[in-house]
């Protein structure tokens, strides 16, 4: 039996928002309905899709990479370490990526960790209204300790 641990989320979230190209409409479109919201939090985003939400909705948002030049590996490795909440992560499920290996590893990285993922609108908007958006929340964390000690003793 896996044993757990509880991270506390703050009700100022740490939000990543990612779209692929032919996603970027939609993500600026949810965003703009969503801005009020958004404004509480603190947001990440890839290079280009941070650089169309902060232009088209004047919103303070932290630039990372660009996604094919590194940004989604960026926000990987800034959930394990505790530095994001939250991901909006619009994918394009009809056109292959040149990144493809740092997509699946950015939504596997979030399960890891237990971060709520949105792959579309429909999960981004429910996420959004729900009440935990602005309550402070208890992340349960699976223990890893087990599994970083499998090999003790083995050597
Ligand atoms: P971009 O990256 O916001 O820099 O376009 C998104 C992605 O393709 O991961």
């Amino acid at each position: 039996m896996p044993s757990y641990n509880i991270i506390e989320m703050g009700s100022r979230k740490r939000i990543a928002l990612v779209a692929h190209d032919n996603k970027k409409r939609d993500l600026i479109e949810w965003a703009r309905y969503n801005r009020a919201i958004l404004v509480e939090h603190d947001l990440y985003a890839t290079g280009t899709t941070g650089a169309l939400l902060a232009e088209s909705l004047d919103l303070q948002v932290t630039r990372l990479q660009s996604g094919p030049l590194g940004g989604d590996q960026q926000i990987g490795a800034m959930i394990s370490q505790g530095e994001i909440d939250f991901v909006i992560f619009f994918w394009d499920p009809l056109e292959p990526q040149p990144h493809d290996p740092d997509v699946k590893a950015l939504l596997r990285i979030a399960v890891v960790w237990n971060i709520p993922v949105a792959c579309n609108r429909s999960t981004a908007d429910f996420l959004i209204s729900s009440s935990l958006m602005h309550d402070p929340y208890e992340r349960l964390m699976q223990d890893y300790e087990e599994y970083k000690q499998r090999l003790k003793n083995k050597a």
